[in-house]
């Protein structure tokens, strides 16, 4: 058998997190979790809530250091937040006072990144979302869906190889919801980037997933995995 290089992009290895509280407590959170996410996949962990999903996703964006196990990304343990992992978390991330446009440019106006360049970076993931006529729009005056627009370009602009989204569609109602859903999934087939999804639906996860693994209740530990592949009959919808 040949000895193939590992193509896996982003690789978790025994991780576990214990929380010590205020009151001397310790909590499990999530316990020996294993998993490879294949460049390009999307990765849809659902569990219900309280299991240990935003942790897990926080160890991956380099927020919380684990207590147990370590993260790879290319190789490379995952110490601190970087800027090939762009984070989209399920509300209020966005500048309200400031319009759409001002918002999806920020992080690379921080960045240096020259004017023209930024520009169309922008308004081209603008146009992937439908946002084109909002640029100018102050985001407290846009919807919840189209606020989450927002949150994804600007994860976008910055390019990142893997999106981690954290509910992000949680706060939203059934029908945007539905929507965004199927945007989510252009997004993903568009740009080509991983996508490492958290929900508690499970007709969520269904509906996007490549990879799912699902949860068990805390300590958190990856239950069972399934390849999918409804998500190619959903690119057919219309976001
Ligand atoms: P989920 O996102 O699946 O709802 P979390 O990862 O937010 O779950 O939380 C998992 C468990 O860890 C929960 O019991 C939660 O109360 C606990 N927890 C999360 N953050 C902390 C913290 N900073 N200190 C103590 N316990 C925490
Ligand atoms: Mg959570």
């Amino acid at each position: 058998m040949s000895t193939q290089p590992n193509q896996s992009e982003l690789r978790v290895e025994n991780l576990s997190m214990v929380y010590h509280t205020e009151d001397g407590q310790d909590v499990h959170a999530i316990e020996d979790i294993n998993f490879n996410m294949d460049e390009g996949n999307l990765v849809v962990v659902v569990g219900p809530s309280g299991c240990g999903k935003t942790t897990l996703l926080n160890t991956v964006a380099g927020f919380l250091a684990p207590t147990g196990g370590r993260i790879l990304l290319n190789g490379e343990v995952i110490e601190r937040p970087g800027a090939e992992r762009g984070v989209v978390f399920q509300k209020g991330a966005l500048f309200e006072w400031l319009t759409v446009y001002e918002n999806a440019v920020f992080g690379l106006k921080m960045r240096g990144v020259d004017e023209d360049k930024r520009h169309e970076r922008v308004m081209n993931y603008l146009d992937l979302v439908g946002l084109t006529d909002f640029v100018d729009t102050p985001i407290y005056n846009l919807s919840g869906g189209m606020q989450q627009r927002v949150a994804i370009v600007r994860c976008l602009a910055n390019n990142p190889s893997i999106l981690l989204m954290d509910e992000p569609l949680g706060a939203l109602d059934a029908l945007t919801r539905e929507k965004m859903q199927t945007l989510i999934l252009k997004i993903w087939k568009e740009t080509g980037k991983g996508v490492f999804f958290i929900t508690h639906s499970v007709e969520e996860a269904i509906f996007l997933a490549t990879d799912l693994f699902v949860m068990s209740a805390r300590p958190g530990k990856i239950m069972k995995r399934s390849k999918l592949d409804f998500c190619h009959k959903g690119l057919d919808k219309d976001p």
